[in-house]
């Protein structure tokens, strides 16, 4: 266990950067106990780390990163039980693939292929299309074994502390360390997508709710004004063009939408020249869905859903946020964000250049801080690909706003510039209960950063 001479970390889109005064990256599980007992030379906060491609400052300390990209063996893979057990530090791409060679899959295969299993149990992670029965990836955590901060181990499981489950399942790192998690998981499905185009001033709430009803899983895509309606439906087998529809699909998320809308900005200095050049970017992108809707879609196997993004260029990385609305509201509010989104670019000269994504997420108990326990959620996620991080960020901040006012719910590490009071509004009870299990687990606040100090009140 030896300190790394540069202790510099940077999240993935280069918006957080911390230097903690140990950065360490143990190999067994007595490691991660051995920094946790000792506070002398491991000095609080002690946060884990996963890929840090949360958007929040979540693991940002001036005391200890435990780097968790040393621990990433596969432990167990239980074909009769649909069980998947590994080290927290694995990535969920690698286990896919470790799943797939048995014929197996996550349950909901999200497209963040670099997610670490840690923070899958233990965030608030979501897919839309996946999400027939549940939404959120730690309702398909079944266990999980972790070091609290004092060094001890503990457990919560389906047959072990199952009481705790809930709680570890929205712990992000505040009840200790994460070593091991295991994941329900399913024989591999192939699916097929359909792009539904629509004018956004045409829909109805009649309209949107029979989409809703009707999809196994649904993410709406709007650029402009218009709205693609992305369906996912189970079918028997990929088909031969399958693997190849599947490569183009990742090659324009991990390149071609960021890199575009990026170019442009970087490039196009005068300003009336890079809204026409943008503009006609947004229509271009309008045409691909429409040739997706009129090619009837594409079909291909539910793990190669998920992108590994380890090799994107910072010129074609994006970013975004995430607040949660109730289903029933989100017509409503997309067409006051939409005013407010235009407002904005009137008033400041910024628009985001991706398409906004919006995620449906199922009715769901399984965690505390579930944001779909009392109804199920459409969200509204402005995506951009940033080059002036300044005007990337204001926005971010006038949006959290623009959510704030209308009820929604942030994502604890999806949710830029989240504040102490837009959680307490959107999770109220379900947040004092979860504070009230972190301060039993952690009563000293060794896990506490100044991020979390600042939203659990301890501040
Ligand atoms: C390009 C991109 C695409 C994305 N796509 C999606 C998407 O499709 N769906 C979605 O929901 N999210 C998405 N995200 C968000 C991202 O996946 C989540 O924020 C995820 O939780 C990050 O995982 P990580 O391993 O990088 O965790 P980190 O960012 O390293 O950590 C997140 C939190 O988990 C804690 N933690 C990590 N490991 C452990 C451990 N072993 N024990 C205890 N606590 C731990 C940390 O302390 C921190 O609080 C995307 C992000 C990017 C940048």
């Amino acid at each position: 266990m030896t300190p790394r001479l540069s202790n510099q970390i940077v999240n993935y889109d280069g918006s957080i950067t911390t230097t903690p005064k140990q950065l360490v990256s143990p190999q067994s599980v007595e490691e991660i106990q051995a920094i946790l007992r000792d506070s002398k030379t491991y000095p609080s906060p002690v946060r884990a780390k996963g890929s840090y491609h949360s958007l929040t400052p979540c693991v940002s300390t001036d005391g200890v990163i435990i780097d968790m990209s040393k621990m990433t063996k596969v432990i167990r893979i239980d074909k009769a039980n649909n069980r998947f057990t590994a080290q927290a530090g694995l990535q969920v791409i690698e286990a896919s693939k470790a799943l797939r060679a048995q014929g197996l899959q996550f349950m909901l295969n999200i497209e963040i292929g670099n997610m670490t299993l840690g923070s899958a149990a233990c965030c608030h992670t979501k897919d839309a299309l996946d999400g027939i029965e549940f939404g959120q990836v730690c309702s398909y955590v079944t266990g999980i074994k972790w070091v609290t901060p004092s060094g001890d181990l503990m457990e919560a499981s389906e047959t072990t502390n199952p009481d705790l489950l809930p709680y570890a399942r929205s712990s992000y790192g505040l009840a200790g360390v994460i070593y091991e998690v295991t994941f329900r998981v399913k024989p591999v499905e192939a699916l097929h997508f359909t792009y539904t185009p629509r004018p956004f001033d045409q829909l109805t709430q009649a309209e949107v709710d029979d989409y809703l009803d009707n999809s196994e899983g649904l993410i709406c895509w709007t650029v402009d004004r218009t709205c693609v309606f992305q369906q996912r439906r189970r079918v028997a087998d990929p088909g031969i063009l399958g693997s190849l529809e599947a490569a183009a699909r990742r090659r324009l998320w991990n390149f071609g939408d960021a890199y575009a809308g990026h170019l442009i900005d970087e490039f196009l200095k005068n300003k009336d020249l890079r809204n026409a050049v943008q503009q006609g970017g947004f229509d271009f992108t309008n045409f691909l869905y429409s040739t997706l809707h009129l090619f009837g879609g594409i079909t291909l196997l539910a793990p190669d859903k998920t992108i590994d993004y380890r090799s994107t260029p910072d010129c074609a990385k994006y970013a975004f946020t995430f607040w949660a609305f109730p289903r029933s509201q989100w017509l409503d509010t997309m067409r006051a964000y939409l005013d407010f989104a235009e407002a904005h670019f009137k008033s400041t000269g910024f628009r985001c250049n991706m398409p906004l994504g919006s995620y449906h997420v199922r009715k769901d108990t399984n965690s505390v801080l579930s944001y779909t326990r009392d109804y199920e959620v459409f969200s509204i996620d402005p995506i951009h690909s940033p080059t002036d991080l300044n005007a990337w960020q204001n926005f971010l901040k006038a949006f959290n706003d623009f959510s704030f006012q209308r009820n929604g719910k942030p994502l604890l590490n999806q949710s830029p510039f989240v504040e102490r009071k837009h959680v307490e509004a959107a999770y109220g009870q379900q947040w004092q209960d979860l504070v009230k299990w972190v301060r039993t687990m952690d009563p000293a606040g060794r896990m506490l950063n100044p991020f979390f100090a600042e939203l659990t009140g301890a501040a």
